[in-house]
């Protein structure tokens, strides 16, 4: 037990407590208990005191109501019968006595018998009744000379006579006797008297109820001599149980005393015992709560000692303080941790003797907000977490964060504020110099040209550069957190999740550590070339990558200018060569036309006028014209032939990846994709190298071209398939989904000037033919399925190739 001399408190050890807080339960209760025994006793005592008062008085009204009645029916009938009686007494004969008897009393219920007797006292008649007494018992007890001389003293001073009588078995009988007088002038003689002796047990029985008498003692008493008693326990009638109610008759005192049968009081008193026992039970269960409750108590006096413990060294060890203040102004310390030393450079003592005020350290230019937070927390109840600085007793800043909440005092009905404070100096640091550095790569990364945008690795974006928003036509607020795929057209847009994923999964590269050129889509729906290159760094735990993207419109734009332009030289140059062909052609082979012309005339005019002799000159001549406009003609072939080139030994696939890439800037433009099927990538031929990509070229042009004449609809891949046959020849097919062959083109497919197109030389085709031919192959076409082209050309093997071949390694 302590006395705290502040609050004026007198505070016990919970164990003594509890030990107080028993001791008073216990006694209270046991106090509880034996009052309420002390009640339940005196009430049933009571209760039975009146039980038994008034089953006296009723049995005493029972009885006096009976008496009466037997004696005033008695007399009624003796003053009736007496004169036939008194006249001839000894000549009546049985039968009438019967019937006299029988109307004085009800003798068939068998406790009754009815006796007259003469002025002597002679018994003259008793009615015989249908009990197991005979007559004669009554008989001869009535004759005793104890009760004769009883009678006659009784009855020659008043009206009547009430004795008891016992039969010769013993068994107890009441006698009311009623005289008759003979009226003289001077006396009153008796005549005779009438009799009725009852047989107490059997008329107790029957004149009263059996339930009054189930639990009780019945005692008679006559002036004081006991007539009759039912019961075997004579202390009873002794005891203060024993309740009596009495009247008078006949000058006679009757006493009926009752008393409860002892049985009945055991059993009352087996109840209150029933009573005691669960009482008794009932503390028990009582105490053994309370005992239960003290060790559960003391095991939780144990625990919260051991906790404070624990929470002592835990509060010490935390890198802050735990405080609990008053709240008023500058926050008065109740409580401090030991930390605060290490915080503050104050003791434990001096903020809780108030001698250091924690408001006093907070950094002026952060009070007002401190006072602000932590009002407002108190006036919504809620929790506050706050950050600002300290000025320590060394005169250093600190920057500390605070979490607390607003309690309400079990001493007074203040509100006092509990927390935690700690210092976050080192990571205010680290947080200024990432703020410097982030500013300082952000200014870089907005001052470059390039748009600079980092995803993370569900391709989400989460930067997004002045160049990228000016490039895309987003604001960084309005693509943060979008994916990427908002920046690609469908078609990349479809599969950029997959390649992302693949690669996270695999880490195999497709874009990541190389640069690549691809179309990208600005907000307004424009697609345009990008050159993209990508790089992965680690953010945290997370993977997150960095693409450096550079607008290449303006490039291809003037890539795609000079290969048109190369193009229309090309075209010009071969139609201008055609045209000076054709010029010189003509004019070679008109002259040998013209002159066989001529001698043709003639030989006719020869013919005519029957010179035959001179044809054979003519037709000389003819023939050496013809045979000169040959010469021409074969002179101008030899100048269209290109002269024999080198061939040389390559490497097929090589050679198709060579076209696909040069094919793969245009078919981006259209949005196509070319897809390689190559089945064997060591397969080498002999071929001019040149001529065989300016086959595949052109058919990948007619292909795209097609394709781009019906706007792709039916797709927009195009399949090169480099196939290896039995017969020592690869096959390389280019399959489209375009427009297919017009109908007229199927039958001069190859013939030089036959084209559909308006800007179509029709020439392209020829020369893919020739080249094949020259190389000892052949080129085909057959429609695609279900729309589309597909143009096949074969090119003997040079080598097949193996595995160890040193290009598998490239
Ligand atoms: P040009 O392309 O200059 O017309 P070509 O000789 O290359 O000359 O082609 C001749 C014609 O063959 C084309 O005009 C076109 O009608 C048809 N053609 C060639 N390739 C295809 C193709 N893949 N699909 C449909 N038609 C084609």
């Amino acid at each position: 037990m302590k006395f705290d001399s502040k609050n004026k408190l007198i505070s016990f050890s919970p164990q003594l407590a509890i030990l107080w807080y028993s001791i008073i339960a216990s006694v209270l209760s046991a106090g509880l208990i034996t009052f309420v025994v002390l009640y339940i006793e005196s009430q049933e005592q009571a209760h039975i005191d009146r039980v038994t008062q008034s089953v006296a008085n009723g049995v005493k009204t029972l009885l006096e109501k009976d008496i009466r009645k037997q004696i005033t029916s008695l007399s009624e009938l003796a003053h009736l019968y007496a004169a036939p009686l008194s006249t001839s007494p000894s000549q009546i004969a049985d039968d009438d006595w019967a019937m006299i008897s029988h109307a004085l009393s009800d003798t068939d219920y068998g406790y009754q018998v009815i006796t007259w007797f003469d002025k002597a006292y002679k018994i003259r008649k008793i009615t015989p009744v249908k009990t197991k007494q005979s007559t004669s018992d009554f008989d001869v007890a009535l004759r005793s000379p104890v009760h004769l001389s009883a009678i006659k003293e009784k009855i020659n001073s008043g009206a009547g006579l009430i004795i008891a009588v016992n039969s010769n078995q013993g068994d107890l009988g009441l006698g009311i006797f009623i005289p008759i007088y003979k009226n003289t002038k001077t006396s009153q003689e008796l005549e005779l008297g009438i009799g009725s002796i009852l047989l107490l047990n059997t008329y107790i029985n029957k004149v009263l109820p059996s339930y009054l008498l189930v639990e009780h003692q019945l005692t008679i008493f006559i002036d004081d001599k006991k007539i009759y008693s039912d019961g075997t326990d004579d202390s009873m009638i002794d005891s203060t149980w024993n309740k009596q109610a009495s009247f008078e008759f006949l000058e006679q005192t009757w006493r009926i005393e009752m008393a409860p049968e002892s049985e009945f009081l055991s059993q009352t008193h087996f109840r209150m015992m029933k009573t005691l026992m669960l009482l008794g039970v009932l503390l028990s269960v009582f105490f053994g709560l309370a005992v239960c409750s003290a060790l559960f108590a003391v095991n939780q006096a144990n625990k919260i000692r051991c906790d404070r413990k624990k929470m002592k060294q835990l509060l010490n060890n935390l890198p802050g303080m735990a405080y609990q203040a008053l709240n008023k102004t500058n926050w008065p310390m109740i409580f401090v941790s030991d930390g605060c030393e290490k915080l503050t450079g104050y003791t434990k003592l001096e903020f809780e003797q108030y001698n250091i005020l924690w408001g006093s350290i907070i950094h002026p230019d952060d009070y007002e907000r401190v006072c602000q937070t932590i009002n407002n927390a108190i006036k919504l109840k809620n929790v506050f977490e706050i950050e600002y600085r300290i000025l320590t007793k060394e005169k250093s800043i600190k920057f500390v964060w605070e979490k607390g909440e607003s309690i309400s005092s079990s001493h007074t009905n203040d509100f006092i504020l509990e927390g935690f404070i700690t210092d976050i100096t080192s990571i205010k640091q680290v947080e200024f110099d990432l703020i410097d550095s982030d500013a300082f790569s952000n200014t870089i990364v907005n001052s470059v040209v390039e748009a600079v945008i980092t995803i993370d690795q569900r391709g989400m974006i989460k930067s997004f550069n002045d160049a990228a928003q000016k490039m895309f036509g987003y604001t960084f607020d309005e693509i943060k957190d979008q994916a990427i795929k908002i920046l690609m057209p469908k078609y990349y847009n479809d599969k950029h999740d997959d390649y992302l994923s693949h690669y996270i999964k695999t880490n195999q590269i497709h874009i990541i550590g190389t640069g690549r050129e691809l179309v990208a889509q600005r907000k307004d729906g424009e697609v345009f070339p990008i050159h993209i290159s990508v790089s992965e760094f680690k953010n945290h735990e997370n993977r997150m990558f960095v693409g450096v993207i550079r607008d290449i419109t303006q490039q291809r734009a003037s890539q795609e200018q000079r290969r048109l332009h190369t193009e229309q030289l090309a075209h010009a140059d071969r139609l201008n060569s055609l045209g000076e062909m054709a010029a010189g052609m003509a004019h070679e082979i008109n002259q040998p036309l013209t002159a066989i012309s001529l001698y043709s005339q003639t030989a006719k005019n020869f013919c005519k006028n029957n010179q035959f002799e001179k044809l054979p000159s003519i037709f000389e001549k003819i023939s050496q014209h013809s045979r000169r406009a040959g010469a021409v003609l074969e002179s101008v072939q030899i100048m269209t032939r290109q002269g024999e080139r080198l061939k040389e030994v390559v490497n097929c696939k090589l050679l198709i990846d060579e076209v696909i890439k040069l094919a793969e800037l245009e078919a981006r433009l259209y949005d196509i994709k070319i897809v390689p099927i190559v089945a064997n990538k060591n397969i080498k031929l002999v071929v001019d190298r040149v001529q065989i990509q300016q086959v595949i070229l052109n058919l990948l042009r007619n292909a795209m071209e097609a394709m781009q004449s019906i706007g792709c609809k039916n797709g927009s891949t195009i399949t090169l398939t480099e196939s290896l046959k039995t017969d020592g020849f690869i096959e390389i097919t280019i399959a489209d989904t375009g427009c297919g062959l017009a109908e007229k083109m199927i039958e001069k497919l190859f013939t030089p000037f036959s084209s559909t197109k308006n800007n179509g030389t029709g020439i392209g085709l020829s020369i893919s033919k020739r080249i094949i031919e020259e190389h000892n192959g052949q080129i085909n076409f057959i429609p695609n399925k279900p729309s589309g082209a597909i143009f096949l050309f074969t090119l003997p093997v040079h080598d097949e190739g193996n595995l160890d071949d040193k290009f598998n390694d490239k």
